[in-house]
């Protein structure tokens, strides 16, 4: 009624409306089922009642308990109880919940600054700083970095947070092949070449925008090759390591650890909390001068609330036990664990016969179904034998290459994973799910 009054724009545009009603409409209850517990290596959902599928459902009082191949909760830290879980809740009996004030306001506590400093020695680099959402780390912080003038290489895969604080910046954004390092090398030539439009001036800088696993395709970049032509061509990176961190490498630091490489080969490493260590907020890790620079500027530091106190807390007490700073090696023995987990996923996955992305360490799995229809299809069967997956199809991925996402945690165990790959079995029939086609290599 309000967008036909006279005088109004509608608020909504006609395409959305479109997509909204045809192609998602019927598929509604496979995505924003409430959940109902910790999203353990297990996790409680909100039944639905409308068992033929129909245009309307709603969720009913029951709940049924579910194997969660769905959250990333890659080392298995986000639990009920244990010493994250213990740790949490002693802090909010110390600090309540919030500190109700930003950063450079009343908003900075010992803990912060203890975890920034956690954070930089974790990471081996000079310092860092920590922002309450993951998602503002990159969307509030990359304006603060580019401007226009400077150029941005941006992955054509790179999550939606990059990609907004990209065009906040008023940067010129060039968009590479996913993970193509002869296509990265052709833009920074011809931006070395041409330099800017109509001008021909230099490029203020130039930002090399990557991801360290990519959470659509599960691939891992090429970091090796992209510090080498950063090096060629005098460029920056800035790497989000939001599925990488905790989840990659021999000691869990991420894709520098996985490859071996020096942490101050990367200018801005970028990552959030809100995945390997079971918590929320984001963090920008580098130079002494970087991390300073962001403090001064950065509108995420400035004007949002600082990070929640026992938000804090299950931060520092799971990147301690990564550390072994606990004195024990549960955060090796998690790490190792992740590892074997997903090897024998993904070649188990392999033997069934269904179609996967992704590299072979990426413990981020997409199983290929290809048809939207089948993404509902799979997402519902999976949920009636008690297994909670997340589909995803466009406009995340291209439209004829919906899938299914895994993502595994040290918290699985064998069992669990055999029960979820015999059903896997069982259903790839019966859905079509064994495709003969080739699948495309997104390395
Ligand atoms: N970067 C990447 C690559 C992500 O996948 C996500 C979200 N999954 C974010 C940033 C945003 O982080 P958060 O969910 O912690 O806000």
């Amino acid at each position: 009624k309000e967008e036909n009054r006279e005088g109004y724009v509608p608020l909504y545009n006609s395409f959305e409306r479109f997509y909204m009603l045809y192609i998602y409409r019927r598929v509604r209850d496979c995505w924003n089922r409430p959940i109902c517990s910790v999203p353990g290596a297990e996790l409680t959902l909100k039944d639905r009642i409308t068992p033929d599928y129909g245009w309307t459902f709603e969720f009913t009082g029951t709940q049924t308990r579910c194997l969660n191949l769905g959250s990333y909760n890659y080392l298995g830290f986000a639990a009920a109880d244990g010493p994250c879980a213990d740790d949490s809740a002693k802090m909010i009996e110390k600090r309540g919940l919030a500190y109700c004030s930003s950063r450079q306001e009343l908003g900075t506590s010992f803990l912060h600054q203890d975890l920034e400093a956690l954070t930089a020695k974790f990471l081996g680099t000079e310092d860092a700083i920590v922002f309450g959402m993951g998602f503002a780390t990159n969307a509030l912080n990359l304006p603060t970095l580019m401007s226009p003038g400077c150029l941005v290489l941006s992955d054509e895969k790179n999550h939606a947070s990059i990609i907004l604080g990209l065009r906040l910046s008023g940067a010129t954004i060039k968009v590479f092949k996913h993970n193509n390092m002869k296509d990265l090398e052709r833009v920074l030539r011809d931006a070395l070449v041409y330099g800017q439009p109509k001008t021909g001036a230099p490029w203020k800088k130039m930002i090399i925008c990557v991801e360290g696993v990519y959470s659509m395709e599960g691939s891992i970049v090429k970091l090796p090759e992209i510090v080498a032509l950063k090096k060629k061509y005098k460029a920056y990176i800035y790497l989000d390591e939001a599925h990488s961190i905790g989840a990659t490498g021999p000691h869990g630091r991420g894709i520098v650890d996985y490859y071996g490489l020096d942490p101050s080969d990367v200018d801005i490493l970028m990552g959030t909390f809100t995945k390997s260590f079971g918590s929320a907020g984001g963090y920008i890790a580098g130079s002494k001068r970087l991390i300073n620079f962001l403090r001064t500027n950065s509108h995420a530091h400035w004007y949002a609330s600082s990070m929640s106190p026992p938000v804090a807390q299950q931060i520092f007490t799971s990147m301690s036990i990564i550390l072994g700073l606990d004195g024990t090696n549960e955060g090796r023995r998690r790490i190792e664990q992740l590892a074997r987990n997903t090897r024998y996923f993904r070649r188990r996955l392999a033997q069934i016969g269904v179609i996967t992305y992704g590299h072979e360490d990426s413990p981020v799995i997409p199983l290929l179904v290809y048809l939207f229809s089948k993404i509902g299809a799979v997402v519902r069967t999976l949920t009636t034998r008690k297994i909670a997956v997340v589909g995803v199809g466009f406009p995340a991925t291209p439209i004829m290459e919906g899938r299914i996402r895994f993502c595994l945690s040290a918290a699985h165990t064998k069992e669990q994973l055999d029960y979820a790959l015999n059903v896997i079995d069982e259903i790839s029939d019966k859905l079509g799910l064994k495709y003969s086609r080739k699948p495309r290599d997104p390395n």
